[in-house]
């Protein structure tokens, strides 16, 4: 029996230049399909007097109009239903619907043809390949095959590859880590929390030891920035005793990073999105590695639903490494995405990023992975309020660790807050993304 190619890994070491060349090419396609296939595109484009023919160079690109979410769900209310003005293909063309799992707001509805979804599945081919997946992994999905994205294209992707794929859809959390165990799974892919979820529950409840009993190698995580926060990284991988690869993306905007085997940040997939980086404030383009701004991305060849130069909102940052020791050219991030620029928010005059707060808990041992963060107002005052879990076994030694957290996160955050313990089990815990940072300043108490 031959080979069979289902996927083909062929652009990931072109040099920058000739990526660039590839980018331009593509995003002038998309471009053009979009300005003559989706009424939505070709009322932007039009009203800001752009025609396609336009964009010649690398740097014409910024003069197409950005799109945001928003945009996205008041075209969802216009004619045609369900998907407004913006469907690119005949609807008898789409074959798979989503939405977007986000926690707040109303979702937007996203569709595909079975060609974007062959894209799909093939970008993220590219991620699972970098972090060494291969045809002899056995891969425990546990997740629930629903109306979210999540997962549902690393499964087609793991199959591109030539794993054995095992759909741990419908089973509570117990009877997945039997099943991995039983199966001799190699390998799994969850959002952080639920990761760090399963340990608990394996060890708890079924006396298991996923580092010693399971035999899973590596775990893909997506859906919260988790795997690229050391602290949480570091939990991760030693309650697995496994390597832990972050990978982002988003419903709207297709699986656009991925960390490698070398761990050394976020790659950006850059033969299927453009991904800009802007100053929050001036908007200005940041080109310089080490500065922070959030990103506008561009899919190529996502055809129903175009995604040209959307400001995802997302915080990013350029790594100062130039050239991964994997050898792939796709460009670093530093840690992946940093925050929201709609998260980070000043409270009592400070810039405050939630996931320097997740670094600090989960860098104190004692504490369990769960936590909430409040933000009320009283009056013209600002009030933080941090909720952790002690563990049961440090009971006695809550002043200590008190003082240590209260130290850290003035060191790292500049603030003070009013700490709540609470006992080991008492946060809310999600299975898919958890809301830890609630910020209730705009409601009344
Ligand atoms: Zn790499």
């Amino acid at each position: 029996m031959s080979d069979v190619k289902y996927w083909n890994p062929t652009l990931e070491t072109l040099p920058q230049e000739k990526l660039k060349s590839l980018q331009l090419r593509k995003f002038q396609r998309i471009l053009r399909w979009a300005y003559d296939k989706s009424p939505f595109y070709h009322r932007l484009y039009s009203d800001a007097g752009l025609e396609p023919g336009d964009i010649k160079t690398f740097d014409d690109i910024r003069k197409v109009p950005k799109t945001d979410k928003a945009m996205l769900r008041e075209i969802q209310a216009t004619k045609p239903f369900p998907y407004g003005n913006i469907l690119a293909v005949p609807i008898n063309q789409v074959t798979e619907f989503r939405q977007t799992s986000g926690t707040t707001g109303q979702p937007v509805y996203h569709p595909e043809t079975w060609q974007d979804w062959e894209w799909s599945a093939e970008s993220w081919a590219y991620a699972l390949y970098a972090q060494g997946y291969r045809s002899t992994d056995r891969v425990f999905m546990p997740f629930g095959y629903s109306i979210f994205i999540a997962f549902w294209a690393a499964h087609y992707a793991a199959e591109k590859i030539g794993c054995e794929v095992i759909p741990g859809g419908v089973l509570d959390t117990e009877a997945r880590i039997l099943k991995m165990q039983e199966l001799r799974a190699t390998s799994f892919m969850a959002t952080p929390t639920y990761i760090l979820g399963m340990a608990d529950t394996a060890r708890k409840r079924l006396g298991i030891d996923p580092a010693k009993d399971l035999f899973v190698k590596k775990i893909t995580s997506a859906g919260e920035p988790g795997a690229l926060v050391p602290a949480t990284k570091k939990r991760m991988q030693e309650a697995w005793g496994a390597k832990v690869y972050d990978q982002v993306g988003a419903t709207e905007i297709g699986h656009w990073g991925f960390e490698c085997e070398a761990q050394s940040g976020e790659h950006i997939l850059e033969a299927f999105h453009l991904v800009e980086i802007e100053d929050i404030e001036t908007g200005s383009p940041v080109t310089t590695p080490g500065r922070s701004g959030s990103m506008i991305v561009t899919t190529f060849d996502r055809l129903a639903h175009p995604c040209i130069r959307f400001d995802s909102k997302d915080v990013v940052r350029l790594s100062t490494t130039e050239q991964c020791e994997c050898g792939r050219t796709f460009r670093l991030l530093d840690g992946g995405v940093i925050g929201r620029a709609d998260d980070i928010t000043k409270v009592k005059g400070v810039l405050l990023a939630p996931t320097a707060i997740e670094e600090v808990v989960r860098s104190i041992p004692e504490l369990g992975n769960e936590y909430q963060v409040v933000v009320t107002k009283k009056g013209d005052i600002d009030d933080i309020a941090l909720k952790v879990e002690l563990l049961p076994e440090h009971k006695k030694e809550r002043k200590q660790i008190e003082e240590r957290l209260i130290n850290q996160l003035r060191l790292k955050t500049n603030l003070r807050y009013e700490l709540e313990f609470h006992e080991y089990g008492d946060l809310p815990r999600a299975s898919l993304k958890s809301r830890r940072f609630l910020d209730l300043r705009g409601q009344a108490h």
